[in-house]
């Protein structure tokens, strides 16, 4: 995954041209990643995307409705592993993919 372009979102990493955790089109796949920084196991999850976002006057990333680069309501990455570690673990079972 080194030759794909990702970006740090509040902590968390991105493929830059999608900014999804998990992107089909960029073949990246930064759960593991994120998952340990934020002190998770990595497991089989879905991964989390980043809502609309623009780059401010430093190249930092911020929320499209609050303006804000650390917002706990769009970048609030832990509720959302928290969430998606949660679902998979229902989930149970389907690993075939
Ligand atoms: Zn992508
Ligand atoms: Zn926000």
């Amino acid at each position: 995954m080194s030759d794909v372009a990702t970006v740090e979102i509040n902590d968390a990493i991105f493929c830059q041209s999608h900014l999804k955790e998990v992107c089909a089109e960029c073949n990246y796949d930064g759960r593991e990643e994120n998952d340990s920084f934020f002190g998770f196991d990595p497991i089989d999850r879905e991964g989390i995307e980043a809502p609309t976002s623009s780059q401010n006057k430093e190249g930092v990333y911020q929320c499209k409705k609050h303006g804000s680069a650390a917002c706990n309501q769009c970048y609030g990455w832990k509720k959302q592993i928290t969430r998606a570690r949660t679902a998979a673990k229902k989930a149970g079972k389907k690993s075939s993919s």
